[in-house]
């Protein structure tokens, strides 16, 4: 049977590129997903062009008409979720139920943003001077650069496609190179929904020929990104050096705080999901537990429980808890942590081995150590299934502990005092905080994102989204 072949998508023409990539199955490695198209610099170029071409017209175009394209995708995503959740679980390893979530949640976005197309404002202020009025406006950017991980392949895109377009900006996409069918999926929606040619453009391909190419190209006025702590240092440097705006959502190091008095129940469910499921390759993911010494031993003992029952295996089955690793190197990433993590003196309490499966993937069992602050699998983050328990004598000790990362994505705590849940509100570095709930895990409508290393720039999703897709304009008016 021949596989689907997915093309590049350039001013409103599905075009070949100059190589094709496999798109791989990580569940099942003889059983891949696809072919796709890898664009050049070139290719990358001519959407640009077009996105610069289309934006004059579609910076002027009824606010209504891009409610409508935008509605029309959410509509749409939401009523193939189950069929495009299998094309994400297979092509990233997410478990079905994970992934259909995943599709339902970028629907949402979608229809989010075609509300808020019909609801861009602005404010009218008296001057200070008579007879002088002011209003302030906001005006789309221009084109924007969106570069996005493998990890969310639709609902990342969605939650910087939607506003983009909803703010009046035209846009060239590059999705990450592990995920192309859930990219294709999103343009050919957009497509038959009536964007017009140029407004947005997709081009597959490497980080260094498309989103270079999309990072120095001076028509493109801002870049957002998502992905690792190396690459949007580069971007960020990239960009700042020519003016063009930027926002970066980078790695985590998330703690999770269980105090004395935690529900133990809650405490596990939270520390279980938010480290391990989705295969922990989540930027929320809780990779440090926190756990106070009266409840350390029954935590440990519970959580030993919890994974011991949880199911590794090929993601689209029914039943399976934790889908495969998604690649090769992510997994010899997951193994090099783990060695390290033994070799500088952590104790593994659970899994850590390969797990072996009728089909042929990248299956690895959680591995949860036990270990101390200042090791480097309680510092570096790394985006698989393997988090460390840390011991804390107090809030006061847990307190410092989580906030002594260069991170600061999002951070939880588990307890039932009302003192201490709002005392971490207040004092954790995070740019999300958590209570009695895990740290990954987030709604769709309010602002995502982090502080110190983890984040660059304005806030994503919900209003606040605004922020970065549009730039405010000042106007005085004598009468
Ligand atoms: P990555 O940085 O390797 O790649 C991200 C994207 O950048 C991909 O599309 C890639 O092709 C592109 N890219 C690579 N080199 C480039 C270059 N020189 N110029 C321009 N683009 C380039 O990240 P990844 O492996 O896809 O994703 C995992 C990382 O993403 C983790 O570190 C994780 O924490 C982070 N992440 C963060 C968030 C968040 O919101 N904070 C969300 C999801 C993932």
């Amino acid at each position: 049977m021949s596989m689907p072949v997915y093309r590049n998508y350039i001013n409103g023409r599905w075009v070949n590129g100059s190589t094709m990539g496999v798109n791989q199955n990580p569940s099942d490695l003889d059983n891949p997903v696809g072919e796709y198209v890898r664009g050049s610099a070139t290719d990358t170029t001519e959407a640009i062009e077009a996105a610069d071409a289309a934006f004059p017209v579609w910076a002027e175009s009824s606010v209504q008409r891009r409610a409508d394209i935008l509605d029309t995708v959410g509509s749409e995503l939401l009523a193939r979720k189950n069929e495009l959740g299998l094309l994400l679980a297979r092509e990233e390893g997410k478990t079905l139920p994970e992934a259909i979530g995943e599709v339902a949640r970028a629907g949402q976005i979608f229809k989010f943003f075609a509300g808020e197309a019909l609801r861009i404002g602005g404010e009218h202020l008296a001057s200070v001077r008579v007879g002088v009025e002011v209003d302030i406006t906001r005006e789309p950017v221009g084109v924007v650069g969106i570069i996005a991980p493998w990890n969310f392949p639709i609902a990342i895109p969605a939650w910087k496609i939607a506003p983009a377009l909803a703010y009046g900006n035209t846009v060239v996409f590059k999705p990450a190179e592990l995920v192309p069918g859930c990219a294709w999926a999103l343009a050919d929606m957009l497509h038959r929904a009536g964007v017009p040619a140029g407004v947005f453009n997709m081009v597959m391909g490497s980080g260094r020929l498309v989103g270079n190419t999309i990072v120095n190209h001076p028509s493109v006025n801002a870049i957002s990104f998502t992905g690792s702590v190396g690459v949007g240092r580069q971007i960020q440097e990239a960009a700042t050096k020519r003016g063009a705006k930027v926002q970066l959502e980078m790695g985590g190091k998330n703690p999770l705080i269980v105090l004395d008095d935690a529900d133990l129940d809650v405490a596990v469910n939270a520390a279980v999901n938010g480290a391990f499921f989705s295969t922990g390759q989540r930027c929320t993911a809780s990779s440090r537990l926190i756990v106070q010494n009266g409840i350390y031993d029954r935590f440990m003992l519970a959580m030993q429980q919890r994974l011991s029952a949880l199911k590794v295996g090929n993601a689209v089955l029914q039943g399976v808890d934790i889908g495969p690793v998604v690649d090769e190197k992510q997994l010899q990433t997951d193994l090099d942590y783990i060695r390290i993590a033994k070799e500088e003196g952590a104790k593994l309490v659970f899994g850590g081995d390969l797990v072996s499966q009728p089909t042929r993937g990248h299956f690895l069992q959680p591995a949860l150590f036990t270990g101390e602050p200042g090791m480097r699998i309680a510092r570096e983050e790394v985006f698989g299934p393997v988090a460390v328990a840390i011991r804390a004598d107090s809030f006061e000790q847990a307190m410092q502990q989580a906030n002594d990362t260069e991170f600061g994505l999002c951070a939880g705590i588990c307890t039932q005092s009302l003192k201490y849940a709002t005392q971490f509100k207040r004092r954790a570095q995070a740019g999300m905080v958590m209570v009695n709930l895990p740290t990954a895990g987030v709604d769709f409508h309010v602002p995502f994102g982090g502080r110190k290393g983890s984040s660059v720039g304005s806030r994503e999703q919900g209003r606040y989204a605004a922020e970065f897709y549009t730039t405010v304009k000042t106007a005085y008016t004598a009468a």
